[in-house]
Parts: structure tokens; sequence; C-alpha cells
């Protein structure tokens, strides 16, 4: 059996964090036989190396020496205390600290000529925010092998193949699955366990890429699709996923089965729970894909599965997205016209703004939608421009925005085909005195949202939450 684990930046953010995650490897391996890691760069708060390079290179565009000469300061103290703190001066100390200490020279360099040239490109971007990955899997492989597990360093851009989109590059499934297998699976073989860097990939022609941001779990699914692995497992802080924001509900607890699509509902209405894109590559092969807690390795965490045809249980998880705007176009000319909706989203696309939420009513005399707060202005602004006509002709009397309101989202696969839930939805609010402004429901029948004041989020949270039955 073979099981992929990735490890994000605080389970390597240290000398004992990174001593923790190798008992956690250890332990799977003599479990599953078989173990694959894929590893963030260093993280522990407050100093995050990837959040650190992008600064110190963005100073450099900006003509400012100072702050990249400093980050690199830093990045010679995190990475060298982990090294001092792990690998014996009679082992591999010395080599790892030289290879560490080449990556931070680089770093300098590049920042350099970034002052020099004043130009920071997408891929000098993705080359610099690499680095940190880059470093934290040599520091974890020296130590494993230290305490006598054959481990090796990976760099995944010996893997993983995308297009040229920097920053967000795209994978490419076929070359990513060969080369990933021709690499790993000796080293399998052999009984090595690799140590995979996150985030980063390359073009064909060997240039370094990058997931995006957080792309550390993508990468972890991409390795488990192409060894076609029995699971994935992302290790994070918490006990898996949550009923509820924690700070928002004191009594949310992890939940222990949910399938792809309440997951989705999930990371699109704000609860952040992995990286967006993880999913795909564990869900069209079967692979399960789990999310355990380092603090508390004992919790079996959630596991996320393919969706069941009737998913049981009811209401799962409640979360929230605030700070937005309700837009709302009324008039009693838009009754029966067709073409009112199209062009209503064309002028919201035009002004490149995307839509969390839509709702209109049967009798057509307004259609209202969420967006961020900051982007309603703009989104106006183009819808009147769009019906300027209409507006002259009194057939649309209205176009505005409730600002400061927020989605509220009741996530649940067993929603489908179970009435009464959105009743005691409105109960449960409506038993408070909050006010629901609109509503939306999609056909999957996998969530419901209801648009509340910004001001009621915390209480319709915490009143729909104990809806939720153990
Ligand atoms: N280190 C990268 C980031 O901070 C990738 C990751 O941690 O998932 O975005
Ligand atoms: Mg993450």
């Amino acid at each position: 059996m073979t099981l992929v684990m990735k490890f994000g930046g605080t389970s390597v953010g240290s000398a004992q964090a990174m001593r923790e995650t190798a008992d956690l490897i250890l332990n799977a391996r003599a479990e599953w036989g078989q173990v694959v890691v894929v590893a963030s760069a260093m993280g522990s708060k407050p100093v995050k190396v990837t959040d650190l390079l992008l600064r110190g290179a963005q100073s450099a565009l900006e003509g400012e020496e100072t702050t990249y000469q400093e980050v690199a300061r830093l990045l010679r103290q995190v990475h060298y205390e982990a090294i001092d703190g792990l690998l014996s001066p009679e082992g591999e100390r010395q080599k790892i600290l030289a290879e560490n200490g080449k990556f931070i020279e680089r770093y300098e360099a590049l920042c350099q000529a970034v002052l020099a040239l004043g130009e920071l490109t997408p891929r000098a971007l993705d080359t610099i925010s690499g680095m940190g990955e880059q470093m934290s899997v040599r520091i974890l492989a020296a130590y494993l092998r230290q305490i006598g597990h054959p481990a090796e360093a990976v760099d995944a851009t010996e893997l993983i193949v995308t297009d040229d989109n920097f920053q967000s590059a795209t994978p490419l499934p076929k070359l990513t699955n060969a080369k990933t297998q021709a690499r790993i699976r000796p080293l399998l073989d052999q009984g090595i366990i690799p140590i995979i860097t996150g985030f980063i990939s390359a073009t064909q022609s060997g240039i370094t890429t990058t997931l995006g941001r957080g792309g550390s779990d993508f990468s972890a699914a991409l390795v488990g699709q192409a060894l076609q692995v029995d699971e994935v497992w992302i290790w994070t802080d918490v006990d898996g996923v949550m009923t509820a924001d924690p700070r928002l509900v004191q009594s949310a607890r992890s939940i222990p089965t949910l399938s792809y699509r309440e997951v989705s509902e999930l990371a699109f209405f704000g609860a952040k729970v992995l990286h967006p894109k993880t999913m795909r590559p564990c869900v069209e092969n079967n692979i399960p894909l789990r999310i355990k807690n380092t603090f508390n390795p004992a919790h079996a965490g959630t596991v996320i599965v393919p969706d069941t045809p009737n998913g049981n249980g009811g209401v799962k998880a409640v979360t929230a997205i605030d700070k937005l705007s309700l837009v709302t176009v009324e008039g009693k000319g838009m009754l029966g016209v067709p073409g009112i909706a199209a062009r209503t989203f064309g002028a919201v696309a035009k002004a490149q703004v995307s839509v969390l939420l839509i709702s209109q009513a049967s009798s057509e005399q307004s259609i209202c939608f969420a967006t961020p707060d900051e982007l309603a202005d703009k989104v106006i602004r183009s819808l009147n421009a769009e019906f300027d006509e209409e507006i002259h002709r009194q057939d649309i009397d209205r176009i505005w925005a409730q600002h400061s309101v927020s989605i509220v989202t009741v996530v649940g696969a067993g929603m489908r085909g179970t009435p009464g839930i959105a009743g005691r939805v409105f109960t449960a609010l409506g038993q408070q005195n909050l006010n629901i402004i609109a509503i939306a429901q999609g056909s999957s029948e996998c969530s419901i949202s209801l648009v509340v004041d910004g001001q009621d989020t915390a209480q319709s949270v915490s009143h729909i939450h104990d809806l939720i039955v153990a």
C-alpha cells in the first residue's frame, strides 16, 4: 500500500517540528509499506519563508536594497538553526548547510538583478518563490537519513510538467504521470522515502513554474494520481474539516466524512480547507483524500470521498463569507423580456467581477446577485452603462446595492430529497429574529445559501449550526 503525505509550513517550521514530522512519516511507513512525502517551505509564524522570498523580491523591484538583504539574513537564520538542531557535525550538517546556503546566495543574486533591471517577471517570481521548498526538503530528507532511514529530496521540477502560465501553472497530466512514475517508483522499490517539494513544477523545457499560492496540497494530489496511490493525506493544524469556523461557533467539531461536492461547496463559500485544485486528481482516480491534524495524529480527521448518490446526514456544515454587496436590478419593464439576465451578467463580466450567488423571483421584476463589497460600485457603473436606454424608458427603475451583507451557506449532500431541511433552517433564524435578505439553492441540493445582514453573520451561523446532529 502506498500513501502520499503532505506537510505544510508549520510541520517543517523548526528542528522540533521536523523531528515530529519524521515520526509521523516513519509511523505511516510502518503501517502502509510505502510513503511518499510532499513538503512546503518552512513556515512557522511569523516567518513564512514563501512570503519572505516574495517580499524581498518585490522590494527589490521597488528599487530598495535593504529588505531582500534582511530577508536573506532571516532565511539563513531559520534554515541554519533547523540544520544545526537536526544534523550532526559528523554527518551531513556541512553538506546541507552548503546546499541551503547556495539557494540563499542565488536568491540574493536574483534580487540584485531585479533591482538592477527594475523588472520582476512572473517567470522570475516562480524561480524565486519556489526556493523555500527546495531548501526544506533537503533538510528533512537528510534528517531521515541520519536517523537511519533512506530518504531522498526530489525537486518537483523533475516530476510535474505544466504549461507556462507562471504563478498558477496548469499541469499536463500525461507527461506528469510518466515523469513522476519514472523518477519515484525506483526510489520506492529500493525502500527510499521520496521527500518532494510542494508548490513547484516546470514547463516541458524545464523552466520552473509554480502551482499558485498554497499549491503544495495540489502537488500531493498530482503525485498521488501519477502513482495511483491508495490515499493522500494532507497534514494541517486542525482535526480535519470543521462543521463551522471554531472562531464563530464554540461547539464546532470535525466532520468524519465529506463528499467531493460537499467540500467544493464549503471551499467556495469561504472555508479554507484545501487548495481548490487538490480534489480533482483524487476524485478522478477514486483516491480518498484525508485531512489530518499534526497536533492530534491519533484523530482520524476528515476523509473526502467520491460523491454518493444519496449522502445521508442532512446538514453537515455551515459557513459564511462576509463583506459582500447584494446588487439588485429591478423594474416593471423586465417582465417577460428575454435577455435581461444575459445582459446583466454580461455587464458584470465586463467589469471583470465574479458573482457568488444569484437569485431571481419568478415575477421577473428583479434580479439580485452578490459580489465583494469593494467591487459593487464598479459593477453598478457597468450595469448603468449597459441599461442606459431601459433606465431612460423606465423599464428598469433602479440598480442599487445593499452593502456589508454576508452569505451563510448550509452544506450537506443529504439535503437532497430530504424535505424540511430548508424549513428548519429558516425557522432557526426566524425564531431569533434574524432577517433573511435573499435565498439561493442550487439544483444539486447540496447547499442552501442565505444572504443576511453582516451584523447577523455570527448569530446566523451559530443558530443554524445547532441543527447539525452528531
Ligand atoms: N509555500 C507555498 C505557499 O506558501 C505553497 C504551500 O505552502 O502550499 O504558498
Ligand atoms: Mg496550505
